[in-house]
């Protein structure tokens, strides 16, 4: 099923997300969604916070679904590796329209567990890197513009205050 993906000025995506207890058919069900979600919109990662579930989960398939190997499903996800520097643009599916250069580690690495609960490491350079920490930001309540320095966050949150006000947010 695909669930509405909350957007900016939402105080879910604000909020720090807690660890799942046990992997029960509710979450796989959750998990399925997060995954169909972010296909049809499409993106390339989802966390368990846009659609206002406050779970540590995030979903990443920088193939968009086109390479079964590339889905990546991490529940209560934890830091190995976060070196280096990388200044990128990126957007969030919580910001449509809206992308900003972001510095980002050049290198991650994340251990968490995947749909079936057996222990994962997923290590990135890149797009991925960057998609492991844009995620694992979600799971902490903090997004992309939370990155930025203050003129360019104050920029985007004021166009973005602006088109709630016009009803187009
Ligand atoms: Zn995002």
């Amino acid at each position: 099923m695909i669930r509405p993906i909350l957007r900016l000025g939402d105080s879910l995506l604000q909020a720090p997300s807690q660890p799942v207890a046990a992997i029960t058919p509710e979450i796989q069900t959750l998990i399925d969604d997060m995954i169909e979600t972010m296909y049809a919109v499409p993106g390339v990662g989802l966390a368990a916070p846009q659609v206002g579930v406050l779970l540590r989960i995030f979903v990443i398939d920088l193939s968009v679904g086109r390479d079964p190997a590339g889905l990546i499903v991490m529940i209560n996800p934890e830091w190995q590796v976060r070196e280096g520097m990388q200044l990128e643009e990126e957007g969030c599916l919580s910001l449509p329209g809206f992308t900003a250069t972001v510095p980002r580690p050049a290198r991650a690495a994340v251990q968490g567990a995947n749909r079936e609960g057996e222990p994962h490491t997923v290590v990135g350079t890149e797009l991925l890197a960057r998609a492991l920490q844009h995620e694992m930001d979600h799971l902490d309540g903090r997004l992309f513009v939370d990155r930025l320095r203050g003129i360019k966050r104050d920029l985007i949150v004021r166009k973005i205050k602006k088109l709630a006000r016009a009803g187009k947010w």
